[in-house]
C-alpha cells in the first residue's frame, strides 16, 4: 500500500478498482474550502460528486467504452488541515507530485479553485510547455482578494506569476477591468464561449501536455446551481460534455474540477454533470 493509500481516506467513485499500481488514472478528493468570497460548501464537493456517479451508467454512449474496462483508482480524500491554507496547498503538491512521480495522471475533485495552485506547483515541475486550459465563469485573475493573495478568486494569476504556463481560458463572463487587462496581455483569453474557440484553440493545444482546470460554474446556473458563485449567462450541460470530450483528445497530464457546492444543489444536478464530465475524462484517450 502506497503511503497516498494509507493518508486518504472515503468513498470512490463508480466502477474505480482497489489496485493502484496497475492504475493509470488516479482520483483525489481535495475538499478545500478555505476561501470562497461568497457562499462555502465546496468542502462537500468531492462526496456529492462519487455519490452522483452511481447514477450513470459505467458505459459511455459518447465514446463507446466502458469505465469496468479502465483500470483506475480513487485515493478518497486528502484529510486537509482546518484553516491552513498554506500547509493544505503544499500537501495537494505533495499528493500530486507522488501520483506524477508514479507515472500516473491526476484526476482531482475539488473544492474550491485554489487547489489548482497546489496541483500546478506539482505538474509544472514533471512537464516542459504545460498549457493550462481553464473553463470558468471567472477569470480568476485578481492580483489578491481583500487583502489575501492566494484566493479562488486570484488563483490564475499566481499560477501566471509564480508557474508561467500558457493559460487558455474559456468561457469567461465575469471579470473586473484590470482582470481582463492583464488577460489580454498574460492568458490567451476566449470570453463567453467555449466550444467554438475551443476548436480554434486545438491545433495550438495538440501534441502538447495539457492540464484541464474546470470550474463546474462554466456551465449555466440553470444546469450547475450547486456553486458557491453563480454567474447567470454560461453554458449548457450538453456543450460542456462535448467541450470534455474534445479535450479528452488531447495529452491531458492533470486535471481538476472544482466549485462544486453541495449545499446549494438540492436536486443534485451539479454533482451528476461532474460525475459525468468526470467520467468522460476517465474515459479519454484509451
Ligand atoms: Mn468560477
Ligand atoms: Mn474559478
Amino acid at each position: 500500500m502506497s503511503r497516498l493509500e494509507k493518508l486518504c481516506k472515503g468513498g470512490v467513485f463508480l466502477a474505480a478498482g482497489d489496485d493502484y499500481r496497475k492504475s493509470r488514472r488516479v482520483l483525489l478528493g481535495v475538499p478545500l474550502d478555505h476561501t470562497t468570497s461568497f457562499r462555502a460548501g465546496t468542502r462537500e464537493g468531492p462526496g456529492a460528486i462519487r455519490t452522483a456517479s452511481y447514477c450513470l451508467e459505467e458505459y459511455s454512449i459518447f465514446s463507446g467504452k466502458d469505465l469496468r474496462d479502465v483500470c483506475f483508482f480513487d485515493a478518497g480524500d486528502l484529510p486537509l488541515p482546518p484553516g491552513g491554507t498554506e500547509e493544505s496547498l503544499r500537501m495537494i503538491e505533495e499528493a500530486v507530485t507522488e501520483i506524477l512521480q508514479d507515472e500516473k495522471i491526476p484526476l482531482l475533485l475539488g473544492g474550491e479553485h485554489l487547489l489548482t495552485l497546489g496541483a500546478l506547483r506539482a505538474v509544472s515541475r514533471f512537464y516542459d510547455g504545460l498549457a493550462v486550459v481553464q473553463l470558468d465563469a471567472h477569470a480568476d485573475l485578481r492580483p489578491e482578494y481583500l487583502g489575501v493573495a492566494h484566493t479562488h478568486a486570484s488563483v490564475m494569476n499566481h499560477i501566471k506569476r509564480e508557474l508561467a504556463p500558457e493559460i487558455f481560458q474559456f468561457g469567461i463572463r465575469s471579470a473586473t477591468a484590470e482582470e481582463v487587462a492583464f488577460a489580454r496581455e498574460n492568458t490567451r483569453f476566449y470570453p463567453f464561449q467555449v466550444l467554438q474557440p475551443l476548436q480554434e484553440a486545438l491545433p495550438l493545444l495538440k501534441g502538447r501536455p495539457v492540464y484541464l482546470s474546470l470550474d463546474i460554474d462554466v456551465a449555466d446556473p440553470a444546469y450547475a446551481p450547486g456553486t458557491g458563485a453563480p454567474e447567470p449567462g454560461g453554458i449548457t450541460s450538453s456543450e460542456l460534455l462535448e467541450a470534455a470530450v474534445l479535450l479528452g483528445g488531447l495529452q491531458l497530464v492533470g486535471m481538476d474540477i472544482v466549485e462544486v457546492c453541495p449545499p446549494y444543489d438540492p436536486s443534485g444536478i451539479t454533482a451528476m454533470l461532474a460525475a459525468k464530465v468526470i467520467r468522460e475524462l476517465i474515459l479519454a484517450r484509451l
